[in-house]
């Protein structure tokens, strides 16, 4: 293969020929051959840390050193149980953080294989998506409006097409393309017959013939930029680290003390420097960002199967404090399923039947049935055929449709008057096209029409247009009426003005058409090429009547905007629909409440920033607004503290994504540029998701901070226990070994389980929590502070029993031991929820967390019962009169919390909390 350099200076046929395609696109054999001889169309990663150096990572926190360090001065000093003992458990606390930092990094790996691009080529002749990955030089592919280019290509055929070039060049203009070749010694950033990888369309479409991939692109030097998931840390393990530094430094001062005073009063030197440090290691959570990962990583997964793929981990934390969702209306909320069911032409308004997107049905006016005959239904039709790039097709005997479903409605409407694109697109071909875009509402295409076809009033080259009914009537001077082209006159437009209102009453999306015929100087070729401009062909052209359709709302997401409500959150609808098309589907929806105020992109242009500040709270529809105006919307909610979520598809919804605190890009309509802006990717384009999604949100953090109280209580105790028990009685209640098991059982397993409790009831009944709000609050130190409390009691109570029987210090350290793991076991099912009763969320429904408890149950009775354990960890066995004041003493952690969470309750409902509020 020669250079990609190369192929802008031949005509297309030497270059298909070079690279060995037809028109037709490759086979996939050929496809499957060059695959292998070109490898995956890939920018190589840096290489990934292997899982060895991650497991070796796990040691090299200072305190695991010191303790590594500690025990083998242990075995030279001949304490050779001691420092095996430690050097196993500092092993396997190393296996299960190891295991849960791999898991993390599998989770983003998840993401990173789930948001994996796609082309689109041709391939045998026919249209299909692959993944970009398996393009290979030769392959055929389609590109249109916000698609990312996939490989670099030299273009064959092209509408409009222009490019931004800037993550290539820095250019920030997007460069106009074109088919034709240049001549030899072009300079690289000169050749426009190229497109280039990582450059994106910024508007039209065209075709392109591959002539690189991977490495080989000129985009391969700068690697790495392409869809990589940002690692970035998040705020919350940020703050945890804070925390974990705070209570690092806390735990060393009283450890030191406590060592000392140990010396002080007696105890032999090494032993309580080794015993301080296990306490160290026991206290400082140190696991804790990746246990945080783990939980994030898979809340992750959870979202994915409620169709919401988060695209940064920090996201997942920006969910659980959203409090204003801004959503698109067509295809988020509603089904993007549209039908047409009124017609105006001639100034009569007609009904059209039939279901779904088969082309059989009739046209109605009144009860009378209409001819499809009727000149001005053709002509309307018409354009509703040729200004359309979809289509209808029959699979499994059911209709479907391609291409954008408002295009596609148009088009059954047609086929049902016996109009059919395949023939029409034939019969008066396109010559040339100003594609549709969201800012300008409309779409024209240029089509060369015989004398006398079918009717049509007009022959030669004819432009036909059809968009939002203001902006075609504002460009209209004459109307198609009572079989005459006649002057359109103002009491004319406005009686077609009230028709759209009437419709648009209905809820129905309503698009208008016209036509004129254009001089035949228009040179189809400029236009394409972007040497006309659009209003010179846009102006002075006949009405020729509208379309409405219906767009039913998404059946799941009325329930979906009463969950927002309830969870505090407010629904926004921006949409560049008609304003009361948007109203009314905004109010069947719930969204639009009475009070409540709907806005259109013009008047919001015409409020003052302080002025629209004032209202934003108030307003619930934005209509016929541009996506510019998004960035409006959300920096207004964001100066009044609000966190803001808003969704987008097409290229210029880029920036208001980027903007958002949450930007939700569609899976399915989307264009990759909007996709790569995005926080979030709706799999399923579903509003119901996004809310999805923040309830997975809210659960996630939900969880972390119940198993960082869980874990805070637990050190707390520990600490609590050996200080008292040294300042008052001169015992030692744990040793260092024990000191350490209590570690591993209470970091291990049980907060992996409490990370998968799902959400409960509650999640979505409270108001999002303050953003301000770390982690780790008052309430959460408290918790801490209680339960630690209440564990060291127990263990002073046992403590003083054993004493007062004169039980060895064996024994006492024994019964200090199981109590204080057992404690842990029943304070894992307090944290499952921190105001739901264990017994209401049901016992057995977090599984995971019972087989950890069972685990944990099990290794402790082997440490108390099997003698090799019994000299490593000096225990004794216990009787059964033992046993049962251990774990009377140990259920009290349990009952203690479980009353907690019931008067807390009662008091919640006397002041209203847990109530419904909207919000
Ligand atoms: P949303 O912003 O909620 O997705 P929308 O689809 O109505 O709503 P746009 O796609 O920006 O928003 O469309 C704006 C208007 O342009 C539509 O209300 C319609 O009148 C017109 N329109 C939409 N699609 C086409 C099209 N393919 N050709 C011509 N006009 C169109």
């Amino acid at each position: 293969m020669r250079d990609t350099g190369v192929y802008y200076d031949q005509e297309i046929n030497s270059v298909f020929k070079e690279l060995g395609v037809s028109e037709a696109g490759l086979s996939s054999e050929e496809a499957e051959k060059r695959l292998k001889e070109y490898g995956v169309n890939e920018l190589k990663e840096k290489e990934k840390a292997s899982a060895l150096r991650l497991f070796v990572s796990q040691f090299r926190s200072v305190l695991i050193l010191i303790l590594i360090t500690a025990s083998i001065i242990s075995a030279l000093l001949g304490e050779l149980i001691d420092a095996a003992v430690i050097l196993f458990t500092v092993f396997l606390a190393g296996v299960l953080s190891f295991v849960q930092e791999y898991r993390a990094e599998k989770a983003i790996e998840l993401l990173r294989s789930l948001t994996s691009p796609e082309a689109t080529v041709i391939r045998e002749g026919a249209e299909k998506k692959i993944p970009s990955k398996e393009l290979v030089p030769g392959d055929l592919i389609l590109i249109q409006t916000g698609d990312r280019i996939p490989a670099d290509a030299r273009i064959i055929k092209e509408f409009n097409l222009k490019t931004d070039e800037s993550s290539l060049t820095g250019e920030s203009l997007p460069v106009k393309k074109s088919s034709e070749a240049l001549p030899s010694e072009t300079p690289e950033a000169d050749r426009t017959n190229m497109v280039y990888t990582g450059t994106a369309v910024a508007y039209g479409r065209g075709c392109a013939v591959v002539t690189a991939t991977g490495m080989e692109t000129a985009f391969g030097e700068l690697a790495g930029l392409l869809g990589t998931i940002e690692r970035s840390r998040t705020p919350l393990q940020e703050s945890l680290d804070k925390f974990g530094r705070w209570i690092g430094i806390a735990t060393l001062i009283i450890v030191a003390f406590v060592a000392m005073l140990g010396v002080l009063y007696g105890f032999p030197l090494f032993d309580m420097f080794l015993w301080g440090v296990a306490l160290a290691v026991a206290a400082i959570p140190e696991a804790l960002p990746a246990v945080v990962t783990v939980g994030l990583g898979l809340g992750v997964r959870r979202m994915v199967k409620r169709h919401a793929l988060v695209r940064k981990l920090p996201s997942v934390e920006t969910l659980g404090v959203t409090n204003v969702i801004c959503s698109d209306k067509t295809g988020t909320l509603t089904q993007n399923k549209m039908t047409v069911e009124k017609l105006c032409v001639n100034e009569q308004v007609l009904k059209v039947t039939g279901v779904g997107y088969s082309p059989e049905g009739n046209f109605f006016k009144g009860e009378t049935k209409v001819s499809v005959d009727d000149v001005h239904l053709q002509a309307l039709l018409l354009g509703a055929v040729l200004c359309n790039d979809a289509g209808i097709f029959k699979e499994d005997e059911k209709w479907e449709i391609k291409g954008d479903p408002t295009e596609a409605a148009l088009m059954v409407a047609a086929a049902k008057a016996g109009l059919h694109k395949t023939e029409l697109d034939k019969e008066y071909p396109r010559l040339a096209e100003i594609p549709f875009s969201s800012e300008r509402k409309r779409m024209t295409t240029l089509n060369k029409v015989e004398a006398d076809a079918d009717n049509f009033p007009l022959n030669g080259l004819v432009a036909f247009s059809k968009g939002a009914p203001e902006v075609i009537l504002g460009s209209c001077t004459k109307i198609f009426l009572d079989g005459e082209i006649k002057t359109l006159s103002p009491e004319i437009k406005q009686l077609i003005s009230g028709k759209v209102r009437e419709m648009a009453d209905q809820a129905l999306r309503v698009i208008a058409l016209s036509f004129r015929s254009l001089a035949e100087d228009i040179s189809p070729e400029k236009v394409s090429s972007g040497g006309r401009p659009a209003e010179e062909i846009e102006e002075d052209m006949v009405f020729s009547g509208l379309m409405g359709m219906r767009d039913p709302p998404r059946e799941e997401v009325k329930t979906a905007i009463q969950k927002c409500a309830d969870a505090g959150i407010k629904t926004v609808m921006i949409t560049g629909d008609h304003k009361i098309t948007a109203s009314a589907i905004a109010k069947e929806l719930g969204i639009l409440k009475e009070n409540d105020l709907t806005l259109t992109g013009s008047e919001l242009d015409s409020l003052g920033d302080a002025e629209f500040e004032d209202k934003v709270e108030r307003i619930s529809v934005y209509a016929r607004v541009y996506p510019i105006h998004k960035l409006r919307v959300i920096d207004a909610f964001k100066k009044k503290g609000y966190v803001v979520a808003m969704t987008g598809d097409g290229v210029n919804d880029a920036p208001a994504l980027k903007a958002a605190d949450m930007g939700i890009a569609m899976g399915i309509t989307g264009t990759d540029v909007s996709k790569e802006a995005s926080s979030m990717i709706l799999t399923d384009d579903n509003f119901a998701s996004i809310v999805a999604a923040v309830e997975e949100g809210r659960n996630i953090f939900k969880n972390i901070r119940n198993f960082i109280t869980y874990g805070l209580s637990a050190h707390i105790g520990e600490v609590l226990i050996v200080l008292i028990a040294i300042l008052g009685w001169r015992i030692l209640p744990l040793l260092a070994v024990q000191i350490l098991w209590i570690n591993l059982i209470t970091d291990g397993l049980p907060p992996m389980a409490l990370s998968v409790e799902p959400p409960d009831s509650g999640v979505m009944r409270q108001k999002p929590r303050n953003v301000e709000e770390g982690i780790v609050t008052r309430r959460e130190i408290a918790a801490g502070l209680g339960i630690g409390g209440l564990i060291a009691l127990q263990a002073l109570i046992i403590l003083t029993w054993a004493l007062d029987r004169g039980f060895s210090i064996e024994k006492l350290q024994t019964l200090i031991f199981t109590l204080v793991v057992f404690s842990e076991m029943f304070n894992a099912f307090n944290w499952r929820s921190d105001r739901y009763s264990i017994f209401s969320l049901g016992l057995f429904t977090n599984k995971p967390l019972v087989y950890a408890v069972l685990t944990t149950i099990i290794l402790q009775l082997i440490v108390i019962y099997v003698p090799l354990f019994q000299t490593a960890f000096r225990t004794v066995p216990l009787s059964l009169s033992e046993w049962g004041v251990v774990l009377a003493l140990a259920s009290t952690t349990l009952i203690s919390m479980e009353l907690v969470k019931y008067f807390s309750g009662r008091s919640h409902k006397k002041k209203g909390y847990g109530k419904i509020n909207s919000g």
